[in-house]
Order: C-alpha cells, then structure tokens, then sequence
C-alpha cells in the first residue's frame, strides 16, 4: 500500500502538476506567458471556456480571446476531447480560432500532430485546460507550459466526472 502511495506520489508530481494554477480562464496573465516566450495556445473546450450545458461561449469570453490575439500569438487552437465535431466547431466559429475535436487527450499523438502542423515548437507552447488527468498530463507529457483552471461547473456533470473532479482534487493537495 505504501508502494503503491509512493507511485502514485511520484506519478503525480512528475507529471500531474501544472506550471500555473489559476481560478479560471480570465484570470490568466496572458502578457506575462507571451513575455515569457509563448507564443502559441491550445484551449480545452468543455469547462474551461463553455459548461457541458452551453452550446455558445459568452460575450466574455469573446472578449477575452480578441483581447489575446492582441498580444500577437502565433496561434491560438481549441483541443477538445469532445466527440462532437460540431460542437466543437461552432465555439470555434464564435472565437474566430481553429478547433479539433476527438483529441483524445492524454494521448499525445493528435496534440503532436497539431503542432507539426502549425510549426509549434514546445518551449513555446502552453496548454490550458481544467482536467488533470487529460489537458495538464498531455501538456507536461510533451514539455508545455500546463495551465490548469477550476472546471466552471462541477455539478451539473455525469457521475464519472464528478469523481475524476474528485480525484484531482486530492491530487492538487497531496
Ligand atoms: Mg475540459
């Protein structure tokens, strides 16, 4: 039980912890990433920009990516694990940035494949999303800058989310 304690330990620090924590999307300091060489973003969809309950982003979060694109990104690509190739799109539409659905994160291959497509090199390229066990493993498994923020709604989700959220709480404090 202890080995087992310890792996899980090891795993988690090694690959679960995110280089920044924030309390949502909005609140992430975009200068200072692009300041710090960014210069290119993939964003989950599903809790870090809309809940599972919307179809349409916010007229916040509209803002939020003009605001972005301002800073002059390369490019700013939405990564989502969701199996639908229209939803996806359509928030992608919204924001006026490309989007893939079916990401399959914490695999690496569709993320690697992205950024051999848009010429994204890792020392510039972060990842923000609100799950641990797919957006901040995927980022650290590649070398991104993980960005981790708090799922926008952890209650109106199916049974096995709501204990993956679970889980990672415990994995954030241990
Ligand atoms: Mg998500």
């Amino acid at each position: 039980m202890d080995f087992l304690k310890s792996r899980i330990k090891h795993i988690n620090q090694q690959y679960l912890r995110p280089v920044h924590v924030y309390e949502s999307i909005y609140d992430i300091d975009f200068g200072s990433l692009y300041d710090d060489g960014v210069r290119s973003i993939f964003v989950d969809v599903d809790n870090t920009l809309i809940s599972y309950s919307d179809d349409d982003v916010s007229f916040q979060c509209i803002n939020l990516f003009n605001s972005i694109k301002l800073y002059g990104f390369d490019s700013i690509i939405l990564m989502s694990n969701h199996s639908s190739t229209e939803r996806v799109n359509r928030v992608a539409k919204q924001l006026d940035v490309p989007g893939v659905a079916f990401a399959c994160k914490p695999f690496t291959f569709t993320v690697q494949r992205v950024m051999n497509d848009y010429q994204m090199s890792d020392t510039q390229t972060a990842i923000i999303g609100d799950q641990l066990l797919t957006d901040i493993l995927v980022g650290n498994l590649l070398n991104l800058t993980s960005i981790f923020v708090d799922p926008i709604d952890k209650e109106n989700v199916s049974f096995l989310k709501k204990l993956q959220y679970r889980f990672q709480q415990f994995l954030m404090t241990n």
